[in-house]
């Protein structure tokens, strides 16, 4: 117990709640290098500067700070130097990680191409891009090795037919993400594009929305085969007993670090109200956002602070003026879907969904693939986030010449499981923060498995490092690239193991991240036979189960 003096103790310093850096709470000087960046000069205006200077001058007279901040805001982020090995990642300084190219990140909403499109964008690859165009799990199309010089040309022959590179990447509203069959799926009730149109519209490149708190990611979908729980905010198709169909608001979803599944905040949507609840809530970001910590800054740690009901209450009140309709959940599919193989539209047609091997493809092959398509009579194509396409619109008597026309541009329409279920992100190749590479090594696991003849349903998520691009943690093996001891006890390109993670994508699916077992890694030269003995081991399992 203290006991009384008798003197008065000198009186405490007032100590003011640092805060979270909140601009509705009055938090406006900037915090941290991001925030004064941002503060400095909005990202949006990096592109006259772009055209009319660096375009001219060359990677040499870009100022740093549009280099490795503002020009995110055009999705060019510099591409790592060849020869840098992971370990030094973390060492090394911003500008000795720097190449002179750029990779490119083209936002294809709700992934609908036509055929203009896809052609303008295999051009772009050819011409300017080394012939490099990987397909992401967010339904862009990246290429590598783009040079300043270029964007001028590489902006008017996209944004021709219609594309646009504008907030692909940076503190943003990013590609809203749509089911790759909207508007043709048998199981569709509402088709949820023109909400994604009206978004892109409305909103992308509005100056007012252009500095978040970090990157804001969007779905709008009527089927749950997007994942949806690890966005932002995402509408996903639900029927209201009274009101009918309408969407399903989800909040505060995000992996990398601190992986947290998205929220229901309850509330039912109709399609033409999406576009007002999304900006609602992209103002609540902005203006609630924490900026003090970038590693704190996404949605979800405020969405996590404040419960759903606290979060829903300020978006009515603050945002919107009006109480949002109660509503239900959503119902899942008996089986996720990823739409490989053929499948019949509403409208009589087919669609065939392809994979090429974890995302990588060429210019080539996309000039090549739209004389395919249009050959067998369609004008669409759809891309998906699991780096995979769609080819719509297919009379029936051409859907098996299709599939083997596919083929002989590396996308399988009827691929192994393993191949179906696998994905990589960009890694050391090209990716400033890798520390492992990753494409090369899981299109080595496809093969290895493919060669064992075993057929399991399991997904491998390949990562270069902990940002989790590739969704680390929601496959069934997912791997976060790391330097992990070598036979000989010097480090060596590995991977920290995660198990058995996944999102809630049909019904009796329990959502949850992979654990990260403590100790569980492998290194990247013994993870073929790792993928293969852990498959051997599922398969073993499920039959003495049966
Ligand atoms: Fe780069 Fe890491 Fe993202 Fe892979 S997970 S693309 S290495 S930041």
């Amino acid at each position: 117990m203290a006991v009384s003096t008798g003197t008065p103790s000198p009186a405490k310093p007032v100590r003011r709640a640092r805060g979270e850096g909140q601009w509705a709470l009055g938090h406006r000087e900037p915090l941290n290098p991001n925030e004064r960046s941002k503060k400095d000069d909005i990202g949006l205006n990096v592109r006259a500067r772009i055209e009319t200077i660096y375009a001219k001058g060359g990677f040499a007279s870009i100022d740093p700070a549009d280099l490795r901040g503002r020009f995110r805001w055009w999705g060019l982020y510099t591409q790592r130097k060849p020869g840098i090995d992971g370990g030094r990642t973390a060492v090394l300084e911003p500008h000795e990680l720097d190449d002179e190219y750029f990779m490119l990140r083209v936002r294809v909403d709700g992934g609908q191409l036509d055929l203009r499109q896809l052609r303008a964008i295999a051009n772009v690859s050819i011409k300017y891009g080394r012939d490099t165009a990987d397909l992401t799990d967010r339904q862009n199309v990246q290429y590598h090795w783009i040079r300043v010089e270029d964007m001028p040309a590489i902006w008017e022959e996209i944004e021709g037919v219609g594309l646009s590179t504008t907030e692909a990447c940076g503190d943003t509203p990013r590609v809203v993400l749509g089911s790759p069959v909207a508007g043709i799926s048998t199981d569709e009730v509402l088709d949820g594009t023109p909400a994604i149109r009206e978004i892109v519209d409305r909103f992308i490149g509005d100056p007012t929305l252009a500095n978040l708190p970090r990157k804001f990611k969007s779905v709008v979908s009527w089927l749950p085969d997007v994942p949806y729980e690890a966005n932002d905010i995402s509408f996903l198709g639900v029927v209201h007993p009274e009101h009918g169909p309408g969407f399903d608001l989800w909040v505060g979803g995000g992996l990398s670090t601190n992986p947290m599944l998205a929220q229901r905040l309850g509330a039912w949507i109709p399609l033409d109200e999406i576009a007002d609840v999304w900006v609602g809530v992209c103002k609540l970001f902005r203006d609630y956002g924490y900026r003090r910590l970038r590693s704190r800054a996404r949605l979800k740690f405020l969405v996590a602070d404040w419960g759903v009901e606290k979060f829903r209450s300020v978006l009515e009140q603050e945002f919107l003026g009006r109480a949002l309709l109660d509503g239900p959940a959503p119902e899942l599919p008996d089986r996720p879907i990823d739409h490989m193989g053929v499948h019949e539209q509403r409208d009589g047609l087919f669609y065939v969904g392809a994979t090429p091997v974890v995302g990588r493809v060429t210019g080539t092959a996309l000039a090549k693939l739209a004389d395919i398509v249009e050959a067998h009579g369609s004008d669409r194509v759809r891309l998906t986030p699991h780096q995979k396409l769609l080819v719509l619109d297919v009379p029936a008597d051409r859907v098996d010449s299709l599939v083997v026309a596919l083929r002989e541009i590396g996308l399988e329409a009827n691929p192994s499981p393993i191949r179906r279920s696998t994905m990589a992100c960009t890694g050391i190749e090209y990716c400033k923060l890798a520390i492992v590479e990753t494409k090369a090594k899981a299109a080595e696991v496809v093969a290895h498995i493919e060669a064992t003849g075993l057929v399991a349903p399991i997904s491998v998520n390949v990562n270069g490092c902990p940002n989790a691009c590739a969704r680390t943690q929601i496959a069934d093996i997912g791997l976060k690239g790391q330097l992990v001891p070598g036979p000989d006890g010097e480090m060596v390109e590995g991977y920290q193991i995660h198990l058995g993670g996944g999102l809630a994508l049909a019904q009796g699916q329990q959502p949850g991240f992979g654990r990260k077992v403590r100790g569980l890694k492998t290194t990247a030269l013994e993870l073929p036979a790792y993928v293969e003995r852990l498959t051997r081991e599922y398969l073993a399992g499920r039959k003495d189960a049966d």
